[in-house]
């Protein structure tokens, strides 16, 4: 999907993107007389974030989200596909590009304990990127380590504090700051407040807006979250089993949602209270496993509104309004749809 939003492209964008991870080497599966078993944990997923912008990623826990965000970043090299970072392919980039794109595309991490170095203070942690990228005099370093510690709502004495004498949502805070340090343009936040309580959640989320708009940045937000997604993000894309079945901006979505998976999950949202969680055991059964994915539509085992074709054919993902797309077959058109034994 390739398109504008004020006139301006995207900031970041996957194309075609996949990732495969084999669980068995090829020598193995040809004494088995079989392919190599992969878990297709990412498959052809294509899709652009804006300047300034929210997109969250949501899906159950297996859904892919977390690949896809290690992916955006470099972390992990896809199986197939691109990441266009103004329009230049992240894995194809030279040292010095790359160092530039690792400035600015950072990552705010779930456990911000096993995120930080607990031998490190924090102080120090918050210095580090700017010591590898060897900004400034190590006077201003500090000044500017000190400088984030307080923009995240910590004090300077807590620069001589090692991690595990702060609490869950102090060290999201350092996590933070850390991620901040390069000024980075696009922040992709891993679940970032679902480790913490929920009375911090709300204060990391609200931390997270304000540096949004006072930095000018761009986060993806991969949650599970649907409360979160609703009041933090501008666009949602859901993920199932490694594809995204369903992307629109956030208004749109929660009036409406079109995909039999979203609208099921979302039946369950208790809103307006950002602070509950979805149901994600709702749709009827287990995810299926993404070794063994169903055939057609992958959800079409739990689907409450499965035809008899959902088996036998994959639907694209394909537009279904402004800035909308949905994999699904109820929006193929009846004559675009092959005939299937029962039909
Ligand atoms: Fe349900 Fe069929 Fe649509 Fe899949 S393609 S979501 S099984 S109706």
């Amino acid at each position: 999907m390739s398109s504008t939003i004020n006139g301006a492209g995207p900031l970041l964008r996957a194309v075609g993107l996949s990732k495969h991870f084999p669980l068995e080497s090829s020598l193995l599966a040809s004494l088995r007389g079989a392919e190599a078993r992969t878990v297709k944990a990412v498959e052809a997923v294509s899709l652009d974030v804006y300047a300034g912008q929210t997109l969250a990623i949501v899906g159950e826990s297996g859904s892919g989200k977390s690949t896809l965000g290690r992916l955006l970043l470099r972390l992990t090299r896809p199986t197939a596909g691109r990441v266009l970072y103004k329009d230049k392919n992240i894995f194809s980039m030279k040292r010095g590009e790359l160092r530039a794109f690792r400035r600015q595309a950072q990552i705010i991490l779930q456990d911000p304990y096993a995120s930080l170095n607990p031998r490190m203070r924090v102080g120090r942690i918050i210095r580090e990127p700017l010591d590898i990228y060897r900004e400034g005099s190590r006077a201003e370093r500090d000044r500017r380590a000190h400088m984030l510690l307080e923009r995240v709502g910590l004090t300077s004495a807590h620069a001589r504090a090692y991690p595990s004498e702060l609490s869950g949502g102090q060290r999201q805070r350092v996590g933070i700051a850390a991620a901040l340090a390069l000024s980075p343009e696009i922040i992709i936040a891993d679940e970032p407040t679902s480790s913490l309580d929920v009375s911090v959640q709300a204060q990391t989320l609200n931390l997270l807006s304000e540096l949004q708009r006072d930095f000018n940045l761009t986060y993806v937000f991969i949650t599970h979250d649907l409360g979160v997604v609703q009041h933090f993000s501008d666009r949602v894309a859901v993920m199932y089993l490694g594809r995204i079945v369903e992307e629109a901006p956030t208004e749109a979505l929660f009036a409406a949602p079109q995909h039999p998976y979203t609208q099921v999950l979302f039946s369950a949202i208790p809103l307006p209270d950002p602070t509950r969680r979805v149901n994600w055991d709702l749709p009827k059964g287990e995810p299926p496993s993404p070794l063994d994915p169903p055939s057609g539509c992958h959800f079409h085992p739990r689907c409450p509104k499965v035809m008899t074709a959902c088996s036998a054919i994959e639907p694209p993902l394909k537009a279904t309004g402004p800035a909308r797309r949905v994999a699904c077959l109820l929006f193929e058109a009846e004559a675009d749809l092959p005939q299937t034994k029962g039909d």
